[in-house]
């Protein structure tokens, strides 16, 4: 079975293949035998994460299998399957071919790794337009961003909406309406800001706003970036992370290729020194949907590379 097949043979387990669900489960018996035919052995750890190990080895490669509801063929499962492939073309290298739980949710198998790799290595698909964007195949990731969840709460007053003269108002979503168009515009080089949901109180048609809570999702992969988008947007955060760079190991074999920071987060975040290599996305970059999609020739590029960072790596 060449990747593509391989990648076709996951999606037709399930689509959708929720962490720790029957479906995830067939992915990986089905990863597990592939691992085997690869000479690898086959192990998992108390979280359920599958190894496919060779020799004492130090160097992992791999990615996740789960999947969202809307999901396309490459997300997660490219990493899987070039490892895979990139274990058999090197029969002597002592190396670890990896497939994490449920990264979509959490991610929850990558956090909880305990054991510590000389060198993590994931090959992912983009899921952005930017290498179409640069006629490129492959691009070096140098860090996965941080990110900045929060909110930001508009008190108005609740009136009737026929009754209630225009000067005499307090609409909290006409507030957040010019709040939104700030978040926007928050954002400069190197930073992304985004007002993805809003709930607006009481909601019903006839009746002024009273209360509008504005849901902000700041992120960049530079920290000092981050903290000053936060400031400059001003708004309350629930939840952040910090910045995560990636090691160096593809840079070392693709000197060329261009550099880009990973706006997702990834398995990679969670396993030290993590390297990422990202293939081209085509169709506008849409992921996390079936038109997903990745060339059969991009995706033997990348695996030449994956192949090529574990030959210098695992020795
Ligand atoms: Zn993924």
């Amino acid at each position: 079975m060449n990747i593509v097949e391989r990648l076709d043979a996951i999606y037709a387990i399930a689509q959708h293949r929720a962490g720790y669900s029957a479906a995830e489960d067939a992915a990986h018996e089905l990863a597990a035998r592939w691992m085997r035919e690869a000479g690898l052995g086959v192990s998992r750890d108390e979280v359920g994460n599958l190894f496919g190990t060779r020799g004492d080895a130090c160097v992992w490669a791999g990615s996740h299998l789960d999947s969202v509801p809307t999901a396309g063929r490459f997300d997660g499962a490219l990493g899987v399957v070039a490892a895979i492939e990139a274990a058999g073309r090197l029969p002597d290298a002592p190396l670890a071919v990896v497939a994490f739980r449920a990264e979509e949710t959490g991610p929850m198998g990558s956090r909880r790794i305990t054991s510590v790799p000389d060198a993590y290595l994931e090959l992912h698909i983009e899921q952005g337009p930017v290498l179409a964007g640069l006629g490129e195949p492959l691009g070096v990731v140098t860090a996965i961003a941080g990110q900045a969840r929060g909110f930001r709460v508009f008190e108005g007053r609740a009136d009737h909406a026929g009754t209630t003269p225009m000067d005499a108002r307090a609409d909290a979503l006409v507030e957040a309406a010019a709040f939104i168009l700030h978040v926007r515009d928050c954002a400069r080089e190197g930073t992304v800001a985004t007002v993805g949901a809003i709930e607006v109180e009481p909601n019903a048609t006839n009746v002024v706003p009273q209360r509008v809570t504005v849901a902000v999702d700041a992120r960049s992969a530079d920290a000092k970036l981050l903290d000053a988008l936060i400031d400059d947007i001003g708004f309350e955060v629930q939840w952040k992370s910090d910045p995560v760079a990636m090691g160096d190991a593809f840079a070392a074999v693709l000197p060329d290729a261009p550099r880009l920071m990973s706006g997702a987060g990834h398995d990679a975040m969670f396993v030290p020194n993590s390297s990422m290599l990202f293939v081209r996305s085509l169709n506008g970059g849409i992921s996390h949907h079936p038109d997903e999609l990745s060339s059969a020739e991009d995706i033997a590029l990348g695996v030449d590379a994956l192949t090529a960072a574990l030959d210098r790596l695992a020795r």
